[in-house]
């Protein structure tokens, strides 16, 4: 008889003091931060869900990794540990630490790209779209049409558009492609998984038309919970052997080692092809470090090593995504739209919605996170019109797609009772709903106007 509560698979070894802030305290830090939540400091909040990325829990084991660490410039023991499990896991043969994934796309895509060159996506993460647009190269997002209907509670709404992936390869040709990058699971887009049938697809397309296939595998792990639960003929395949499979698939993989490996920082990228990686390595080695440590130190790959590990333990994923999925239907359930299903990292709330009376251009999303931090002290972030909102010739706002407001679970630090916290600050936001007021942006910079725009209530 399996019981309903679903207990944190660890015990707490070592804590850290959250400053319990009061609601005037939090006006303050407010109004000093302008209204922007990327300008408080960490100390003046309760929960934070502003990113998962590098914000995981280590295990003990990691923490002894970490002593274990061989600060050997060239062919440490520590580097061999990492090679031999990231090896392991990806299948390929030529392994390239980096500080973190967005080294890792500098290198390959800066190498790939350039003018003409064309890049094709389910969704670029932002840093991807970067490095590429950097390099002089196109990129282009095609999300599967289910993606776009937030009634669907379609299960892989992650996938990537297979017509128009066809469509985009013969228009461009084969030598105008840089690469397909296949985003697992697909942060941009809400945190929703790909299926292994579609990952096939992509793979069958990318050999007709040659062209090189990527994974984004950030969180390959999460990834992998979803097609076991979700897609047939993965039942009894485990979480690792099926994010195997999917690595099988591909001609190489991209991984940001700060969600899925548990670790606060590092990166690699990982080839099958041995001129593509001879000349990555080179990049690397003028820019990141010698081959054998990239970016990193010797116990930060000691610790992606074991990370990597425990990112598929069974009882680890099971409370992840549970965790996940208890935060976005409760605060569905009181009537707070969210994105649906919820993903695996994070539930993203929909404020244009949930702030009918607040138009786009007094950013409802912006206010959102205000509401949660002056009300709880909870830290979120806001990916809406504040985000990629652009003004036009005229200086008009054209606003984003969506105004959403992420709450992203970092790993293994919050416990059953911080999301029941949490769960209880949206009841107030619900309640006050409607009093909830809009913002002005006072001073902004040219780009990414999020981290440091000042704000002010209007
Ligand atoms: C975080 C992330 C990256 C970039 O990794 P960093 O370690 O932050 O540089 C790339 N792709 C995806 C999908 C990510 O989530």
């Amino acid at each position: 008889m399996p019981f309903k509560t679903i207990i944190e698979p660890f015990r707490i070894k070592s804590v850290e003091p959250i400053h319990m802030s009061t609601p005037e305290e939090r006006k303050k830090y407010m109004t000093a931060a302008h209204f922007n939540p990327f300008l408080l400091r960490s100390q003046q909040v309760i929960i934070d869900l502003l990113t998962d990325s590098g914000t995981s829990a280590m295990s003990s084991e990691q923490w002894a990794g970490i002593l274990r660490g061989d600060e050997s410039y060239a062919g440490a023991q520590s580097w061999e540990r990492f090679e031999s499990e990231v090896k392991d896991l990806t299948g390929y043969p030529y392994i390239l630490p980096t500080h973190q994934g967005r080294a890792a796309e500098r290198i390959l895509y800066g190498y790939l790209g350039g003018k003409e060159k064309v890049f094709i996506s389910n969704t670029h993460f932002d840093t991807t779209r970067a490095n590429i647009e950097f390099s002089g190269a196109e990129a282009f997002d095609i999300p599967c049409h289910e993606a776009h209907n937030h009634e669907s509670d379609f299960p892989f709404k992650g996938n990537i558009d297979l017509i128009r992936l066809e469509e985009l390869l013969k228009k461009f040709g084969t030598e105008k492609i840089g690469a397909v990058i296949l985003t697992v699971t697909n942060n941009t887009g809400g945190g929703q998984p790909v299926s292994m049938a579609n990952a096939e697809s992509v793979a069958a397309i990318c050999k007709k038309y040659n062209v090189l296939y990527i994974i984004d595998c950030c969180r390959i792990a999460e990834n992998a919970y979803f097609i076991h639960h979700r897609e047939t003929g993965f039942e009894t395949k485990s979480y690792r052997e099926i994010a195997q499979q999917m690595f099988s698939l591909a001609d190489g993989c991209i991984m940001s080692a700060k969600k899925d490996a548990l670790v606060n920082i590092g990166g690699f990228l990982a080839l099958k092809n041995e001129q593509l990686a001879a000349a990555c390595t080179n990049l690397l080695i003028i820019t990141e470090g010698f081959s054998t440590y990239g970016g990193l130190s010797g116990r930060d790959m000691e610790a992606i090593a074991i990370g990597l590990r425990e990112g598929f333990d069974a009882d680890y994923l099971n409370y992840r995504i549970k965790s996940t999925a208890y935060l976005g239907e409760h605060i569905r359930a009181k009537g707070i739209p969210v994105l649906y299903p919820i993903g695996g990292h994070a539930v993203y709330v929909d404020a244009g919605l949930l702030y009918p009376h607040i138009p786009a251009h007094h950013y409802p999303g912006q206010a959102l996170v205000c509401e949660l931090y002056k009300i709880g002290g909870v830290r979120a972030v806001e990916i809406g019109s504040v985000m990629f909102g652009k003004y036009d010739e005229a200086g008009k706002l054209i606003p984003a797609p969506m105004e959403l407001v992420r709450l992203a679970i970092p790993r293994r630090v919050y416990t059953q009772s911080h999301i029941d916290y949490v769960i209880e600050v949206f009841d107030e936001i619900a309640r006050t709903r409607s009093s909830a007021r809009g913002l002005r942006i006072i001073k902004e910079p040219k780009f990414l106007r999020h981290f440091t725009a000042h704000f002010e209530t209007l």
